[in-house]
């Protein structure tokens, strides 16, 4: 099945400006599920006074969070990816599948999408990378990642020049 958007540019304009309006909001038909991705050593943050960060798991982090129920609203409940918000990802992108993640991010004026790999992996694989490149050329969004190590961008000219 081909995953890549067919949208006119008059329906993603339609679609951008809904999606703003509702922040990020997860999609019904999208849950973490059995994904832990961004607990694994990926975020930063503090959990009852067990520091998690790049290369440290949290401490609450079993197969998935043992504290699910009482986990923190920050950072916790309030984290949300992009895969989780935003449906143009397709399903086949979900963070627990790729070992990557996808977060929308601002800097100055400019906003991208950040295409981070997950825990001790430092390249994203390439059916990921070649739907991204697709898919902001398509869109004309920016989108910044990392190729062993090294990060890359796509998009506006002042966006790769950031
Ligand atoms: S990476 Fe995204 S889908 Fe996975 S647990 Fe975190 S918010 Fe949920
Ligand atoms: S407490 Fe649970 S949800 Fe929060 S970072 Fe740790 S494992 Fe993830």
């Amino acid at each position: 099945m081909n995953d890549e958007p067919k949208l006119t540019d008059r329906q993603q304009q339609i679609l951008d400006s809904m999606r703003s309006a509702l922040g990020s909001i997860p999609i019904a038909s999208r849950s973490c599920g059995d994904c832990a991705k961004c607990c694994e050593g990926w975020l930063s943050g503090e959990v009852y006074g067990h520091d998690f960060y790049p290369g440290n798991p949290c401490f609450f982090l079993e197969k998935t969070c043992s504290i699910y129920k009482d986990r923190p609203v920050d950072p916790c409940r309030n984290f949300k990816c992009n895969w989780l918000s935003e449906d143009v990802f397709p399903m086949w992108m979900k963070p627990s599948l790729i070992n990557a993640i996808i977060i929308k991010k601002q800097n100055k004026n400019m906003s991208y999408y950040e295409i981070e790999p997950a825990g001790d992996i430092d390249t994203i694989d390439s059916k990921t990378l070649n739907w991204l490149v697709k898919w902001a050329a398509n869109t004309g969004s920016n989108i910044q990642y990392r190729i062993d190590g090294e990060i890359k961008r796509i998009g506006l000219p002042e966006f790769i020049k950031m």
